[in-house]
């Protein structure tokens, strides 16, 4: 299926290394809301996890299509990267905003794997996607930080150490424009958990270890402020381009895992005495869902030609997203059909993988929200909210 791509052995590597997590391992993680501990420190013994950490800091040092490569292979796999995928998307937040101090601090440890960078904190339940509006303040007191306030949508917060937290530390009424005043902190949640900072998880349709997160006065040394205050705004944003292209990556896997489920599914099944794939209302879909899919890979391909070259692939990277998600969808619908009755049963993984691909419609950007930075950026259309 489709032309290969580029890395092969990354690509031959992780898919081996998935091939030792069938679906009964991620069916028993799924039934047990159960972190897939076994199967993430696989992928940070092999060192697939600190591909875009620079070499001089212990990690492979390649650019962002190396991870590209090696989340379209988890998911096309049947595996799921929803586990450790924010290692790789705020990576780029840390690598181009952070110190030398904090660098040389943390991404040794994260490259060689005794410590995780997994939790992202952005979301709080009465901003959503109004980002500027969110309301945990970070008040400075001599070199430390105090953080009042709440997250929602944390994911992986209980199986990481470290946070990327973003925070007012100006008030939105105090600020001219409503982007300043916020700000980007590295939290150290192993020396605040339990005291000032309480995790509580949220149980959702798939199996996603998402949290909520309240912050009681949390202490957080100033020198962990990543960049400078206020402008933790537009590091966030410079950091939503690679968060797009990876998780698109993710969604053009997952569309080739049902592709590929459902083609070979239709080819062997025999109805009325001949295969279900010899009838159009069975074939069509999925050739549908294939050629939605190849294009999107196209427009992926482009956005992290474009990342890498320097540019700001805003509309390219927020494109791939929305096709990769809208492919990886039409492909899970047209697998469900063909696999009839079977595709509703757990032992098949369809089910499974279904529901978490239900998720890229809406987070971490909603298709909506695209659609809207789509109509007002690239097509000059008044703003809409
Ligand atoms: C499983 C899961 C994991 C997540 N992980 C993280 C994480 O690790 N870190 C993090 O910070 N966040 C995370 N999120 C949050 C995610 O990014 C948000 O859920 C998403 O951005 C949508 O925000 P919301 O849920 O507050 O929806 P809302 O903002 O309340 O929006 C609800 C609906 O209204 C639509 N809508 C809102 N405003 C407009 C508008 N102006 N025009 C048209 N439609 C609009 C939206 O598209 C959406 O469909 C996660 C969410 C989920 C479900």
């Amino acid at each position: 299926m489709s032309y290969e791509l580029d890395y092969p052995e990354i690509r031959a590597g992780v898919s081996r290394l998935c091939a030792d997590f069938p679906g009964e391992y991620w069916q028993e993680c799924d039934r047990e809301q159960a972190y897939p501990e076994k199967f993430v420190n696989a992928l940070t013994g092999a060192g697939y996890l600190c591909a875009l950490i620079p070499e001089e800091f212990g990690g492979m040092g390649l650019p962002i299509s190396a991870g590209v490569a090696i989340l379209e292979e988890i998911h096309r796999a049947g595996c799921n990267a929803a586990a450790c995928h924010a290692q790789m998307y705020t990576m780029g937040t840390v690598l181009r905003h952070g110190s030398n101090e904090q660098k040389n601090q943390y991404l040794p440890g994260i490259a060689e794997g005794s410590l995780r960078l997994q939790a992202f904190g952005v979301t709080e339940p009465t901003s959503g996607t109004d980002t500027t509006a969110l309301r945990t303040m970070a008040r400075r007191k001599g070199d430390t930080y105090f953080v009042s306030g709440q997250k929602i949508w944390t994911s992986r917060a209980e199986h990481s150490d470290l946070l990327l937290l973003l925070a007012r530390t100006t008030a939105r009424e105090a600020v001219s424009r409503k982007t300043d005043g916020l700000s980007v902190f590295l939290v150290d949640m192993r020396n605040v958990l339990g005291q000032s900072l309480t995790i509580r998880p949220i149980r959702t349709m798939m199996n996603h270890a998402t949290t909520e997160l309240f912050f009681d006065e949390m202490p957080v040394p100033a020198a962990n402020l990543v960049g400078e205050e206020g402008k933790g705004f537009q590091y966030i944003l410079s950091g939503m381009n690679a968060e797009r292209i990876l998780i698109a990556a993710e969604c053009i896997g997952d569309a080739k895992w049902f592709i590929s489920k459902a083609s070979n599914y239709a080819s062997e099944r025999m109805v009325f005495d001949r295969p279900i794939g010899q009838n159009q209302g069975i074939q069509f879909p999925i050739a549908r869902a294939y050629s939605q899919m190849r294009a999107a890979e196209l427009m992926l391909h482009e956005a992290t030609r474009l990342y890498e070259a320097g540019h700001n692939p805003g509309e390219e990277a927020n494109l791939a997203k929305l096709l990769a998600a809208d492919a990886s969808w039409v492909a899970a619908e047209a697998c469900v059909q063909t696999l009839g009755g079977f595709g509703f049963a757990a032992e098949y993984d369809v089910e499974r993988k279904y529901r978490e691909a239900r998720l890229y419609q809406v987070a971490p950007i909603s298709t909506n929200l695209i659609l809207s930075y789509l109509a007002e950026h690239v097509l000059d259309m008044p703003r809409s909210y």
